[in-house]
């Protein structure tokens, strides 16, 4: 069965998935959606014996029809290999009764690369079926962990280049030392003297321009973005929901067709939406629980039935779900209006206008698979303090909100069914605020001190991805004022 994608806002007509890919974003500016939801077509006992690259190639087939299967075995085979410093790519670890699906074990350390290993690879395939001639060139602006990721999935892959920018004084050190020492022939990373959202309306700007897209044309380049509003990240995100099932029930943790609880700490609402996917596609989950942090626009969008983005933005120690807009929701409310993309256009509009709407009662019952929890910033520490102290295992800020989410649900259930926890970042990508939970005492060491402690603590390797950046070198110098990014990029490409 073929499947296209249509928009959620109903203003183009359907694509092919591989030019879903190269597109990124619908020119109406909705979302894409499959026309229809496939159905998995071989059972959990053979899922279960799977390695994780087949058991993605059995998931993905079923969204990216017009890739061929050696297109897209290809595509997973360049992706999940050695880059990852577990074979088994996520692993799961059992604490305290709950399982943490490990999607942390890519070359960042955070789950953005369980997609962006693999976007680069899907993007070239797509460029090559859909006769592209133009050299892609990847725009983006980041706060910090997607950048680091996309650089790391497109180095050094034929046909692309990728252009980073960072707010110079807006990153941590840790993260600005893994994005100035990315090494590969096609990548620049620029810091701006603004901050982040200077850099993300500078790209907009450029994505926008006209004249520039012309220019770039006639030198043989066109921009793509990496945004997770891309089919091609979606997608391959919900592989680990089905492989987490598949695992556990092959290792006799659940009964065929058992349904499990899936908890996502969530920013942009892409993760969990995969889970949902996941759902539909066939997958025994039961309950869906998002966990927001104090920036809790989605806990109060599921208990009211209005989002609302008018309110204080704060930054807490799970900075990657810092965020008032979480983009990927219009996917969940274009379902809920019955696919009527009228009406999620109108409530998009009304976001647009105003940063709020409000759904009717009628959708909100159909969001009835999803359940909402939030954790403060104290809560949060107290999560990774108090598992620390009953297990041994150490878990990062983003998971603790997860976590934390999970026992409050449990306990307003009186659920005690098997719980998936996506374990979304290695603590050593928050050392400090992890370590600092643990023992305030903690805070007085100095970055890389903190990383020899947390291997003392947590009994756990350091990743390469951190042994790394602690010796490479500095490739990437440049820094701008937030006017001049556009000639940045002129002279990178050489643009004449
Ligand atoms: C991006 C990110 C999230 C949020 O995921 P969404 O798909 O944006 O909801 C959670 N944890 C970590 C570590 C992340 O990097």
């Amino acid at each position: 069965m073929d499947i296209l994608y249509k928009s959620t806002r109903g203003g183009e007509k359907s694509v092919s998935a591989s030019q879903a890919v190269l597109k990124g974003l619908a020119s109406d500016g909705g979302l894409f959606v499959p026309e229809k939801m496939p159905r998995l077509d071989v059972s959990f006992e053979e899922l279960s014996k799977m390695s994780y690259r087949e058991l993605a190639y059995e998931v993905m087939k079923l969204f990216l029809t017009d890739y061929t299967e050696d297109e897209l075995k290809g595509c997973i085979d360049n992706a999940y290999d050695s880059k990852f410093d577990n074979e088994e790519i996520v692993p799961i670890t059992s604490a305290d009764g709950s399982y943490y699906l490990e999607l942390f074990h890519g070359p960042t350390i955070a789950f953005k690369d369980m997609a962006l290993s693999i976007l680069p690879h899907l993007m070239t395939v797509a460029a090559k079926k859909n006769e592209l001639k133009e050299k892609i060139v990847i725009l983006t602006a980041t706060s910090g962990d997607t950048g680091k990721a996309a650089l790391a999935g497109f180095a050094d892959v034929p046909g692309t280049a990728i252009i980073v920018f960072y707010p110079k004084h807006g990153v941590s050190p840790v993260q600005e030392k893994q994005m100035v020492t990315q090494k590969g022939g096609n990548t620049h990373v620029i810091g701006i003297e603004g901050n982040f959202d200077d850099a993300q309306n500078g790209v907009k700007a450029m994505f926008n321009n006209k004249e520039l897209a012309a220019l770039m044309k006639k030198n043989g380049y066109v921009f793509s973005s990496a945004n997770s509003i891309n089919i091609g990240r979606l997608v391959p995100q919900v592989c680990y929901y089905v492989y987490a099932y598949a695992r556990l029930l092959g290792e006799g943790k659940l009964n065929k067709g058992q349904k499990i609880n899936c908890v996502v700490p969530t920013g942009n609402f892409g993760n969990i939406l995969a889970a949902y996917y996941a759902k539909l596609i066939g997958t025994p989950i039961d309950r869906l629980v998002c966990a927001s942090n104090t920036n809790k626009v989605l806990y109060d969008f599921f208990k009211t039935g209005t989002y609302d983005k008018n309110r204080e933005f704060t930054v807490t120690s799970s900075p990657s779900m810092d965020i008032l807009i979480s983009s990927n929701l219009e996917r969940l409310i274009f379902s809920l209006t019955g696919e009527n993309a009228d009406v999620n256009a109108s409530l998009m509009s009304k976001l647009a206008a105003s940063g709020a709407y409000t759904v009717s009662d009628e959708m909100m019952k159909k969001a009835d698979s999803f359940e909402a929890f939030y954790a403060t910033e104290e809560e949060t520490a107290d999560t990774i303090k108090n598992l620390y102290e009953k297990t041994g295992y150490v878990i990062d800020t983003h998971t603790a909100v997860a976590a934390k989410a999970a026992g409050d649900f449990k306990k307003s259930a009186g659920d005690d069914a098997v719980t998936v926890i996506a374990s979304t970042a290695s603590p050593y990508k928050f050392a400090r605020s992890v370590l600092t939970a643990i023992d305030e005492s903690n805070g007085a060491m100095s970055d890389f001190e903190l990383i020899d402690k947390l291997k003392e603590v947590s009994g756990c390797e350091i990743p390469p991805a951190i042994e790394e950046i602690r010796t490479a070198p500095i490739r990437h110098n440049t820094v701008c004022e937030t006017a001049d990014m556009q000639k940045e990029v002129e002279k990178y490409l050489k643009l004449g």
